[in-house]
């Protein structure tokens, strides 16, 4: 078999400085995934120099990356250490490294509780709001989990930031699912045989993974309109060569200070819907991608309004795994509801498991160089807002537990 081509990707800017002091050996441990279907891994082998730069040795399962085009001969050629069974990866290791643990692969990561011991670190997309019970348990274990959906949205973080990245190909990858399904072609066609008319997108929420499906629809040649709560991306909605559509509603206060959308209330949602009802029965695709984070996905898009599309339009729910935006939305189903197809894809950006995991695994790298103190020591408690945010189990969080607000969950 052989290893899809190795991506090179431009050096990690936090902490490539830094280097852990000689003796004090840290391994990095990675197992495969055990979330069922899952096809990422949570280390891809270019990320590797920088992290035996600073001083960290890699040990993998055996064929962990191969969902994702990765072999062990390609970890190797980096350095890796390969091993036969995942007790030996996470009981060898310092740091163990996840692309879903804890509450984010509720029934088979709990499995690997029985591996960890005191003074383990464990980085993955974990879904913290859900895994109270077992991180206080972690804690009173002396384990040390760092949730990374927790991870502020500042700047600072961005190049750790891994809902953006899995956003990123989730938007994108739900644009070819509509593609794929919708029985017209996406581009304004002149033919011998006539002109073929552009395919109608509607994006609903323009956040990543929203802006990133309205890219590739435009891409694509079809005609894109978008619309989100915040009022703020208009701009950027308009700079992708999308329309923004204008809705007359009150949403001055829809934004908090750390860029997300608030949860409005029933009568909001009411009226969004009337307004949005003709420009839904208008597009042959709508792509919904609506959240706010740690609530149910607002539900914008009713049956009622699914009745009035036309035969053969495609819904792409990307909401599905936080309840849905559209009312007949079956979370990891297809539905057909009046010649409509309304799709409900979960854990999407694991169908792209190369590139999602490249991108993944470098945000992983960058918050691992980031953690390593000036004394070369990992800083696990530190008050930075970045290691204080992600650390979910540290004393604050778990005290704040139920008022904290919660992330977005894992799943695209
Ligand atoms: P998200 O997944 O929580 O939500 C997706 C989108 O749905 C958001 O744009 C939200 O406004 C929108 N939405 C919510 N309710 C809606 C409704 N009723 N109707 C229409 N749209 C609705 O958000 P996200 O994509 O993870 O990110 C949200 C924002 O966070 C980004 O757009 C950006 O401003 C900010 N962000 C900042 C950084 C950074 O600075 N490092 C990185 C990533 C994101």
């Amino acid at each position: 078999m052989t290893d899809m081509p190795v991506v090179e990707i431009s050096p990690i800017k936090v902490g490539i400085d830094k280097k852990r002091k000689n003796g004090d050996l840290m391994n990095i441990g990675v197992a495969r995934e055990t979330f069922p279907g899952e096809k990422r891994v949570a280390l891809v082998p270019a990320v590797m120099p920088n992290l035996k730069k600073a001083g960290f040795e890699i040990v993998i399962e055996e064929g962990a990356g191969l969902a994702s085009g990765i072999s062990d001969t390609a970890y190797r050629e980096r350095g890796a250490q390969i091993v036969k069974s995942r007790q030996i990866a996470i009981g060898s290791s310092e740091i163990i490294l996840y692309v879903r643990g804890l509450g984010a692969n509720r029934n088979a990561g709990m499995a690997d509780f029985d591996l960890y011991r005191k003074g383990q670190v464990i980085v993955g997309m974990l879904d913290p709001s859900n895994s109270q019970t077992e991180l206080k348990k972690l804690a009173e274990m002396g384990v040390t989990a760092f949730a990374l959906e927790l991870l502020p949205r500042t700047t600072r973080a961005q190049s750790m930031d891994v809902l953006s990245s899995m956003a990123t190909a989730a938007g994108y990858k739900a644009v070819l699912m509509a593609a794929q399904t919708l029985p017209k072609m996406f581009p304004l066609l002149m033919t011998a045989a006539g002109t073929v008319p552009a395919a109608r997108v509607f994006i609903l929420g323009a956040g990543v993974a929203g802006l990133q499906a309205i890219a590739t629809a435009r891409r694509l040649g079809a005609i894109v309109q978008a619309y989100d709560i915040r009022p703020a991306v208009k701009e950027q909605v308009e700079s992708l060569g999308a329309k923004f559509v204008e809705l007359p509603l009150e949403s001055g206060r829809s934004e908090t200070s750390g860029g997300y959308a608030r949860a409005m209330d029933a009568e909001f949602y009411s009226r969004q819907q009337e307004l949005m009802a003709q420009v839904v029965a208008g597009s042959d695709v709508v792509i919904c991608t609506a959240a706010v984070p740690g609530k149910r996905a607002p539900l914008l898009i009713t049956g009622d309004m699914v009745g009035k599309m036309k035969l053969g339009a495609v819904i792409v729910d990307l909401a599905a795994e936080q309840g849905g935006n559209c009312e007949l939305t079956k979370p990891g189903e297809n539905v057909v509801h009046g010649g409509v197809s309304i799709m409900g894809p979960v854990n999407l950006a694991s169908d792209l498991s190369f590139d999602s995991s490249q991108m993944y695994s470098r945000n992983l790298a960058n918050f691992l160089l980031y953690l390593i103190g000036e004394d070369g020591k990992l800083r696990l408690n530190s008050d930075d807002e970045i290691i204080r945010a992600t650390n979910a189990t540290s004393p604050a969080r778990l005290s704040n537990s139920g008022t904290t607000p919660s992330a977005p969950s894992s799943g695209q």
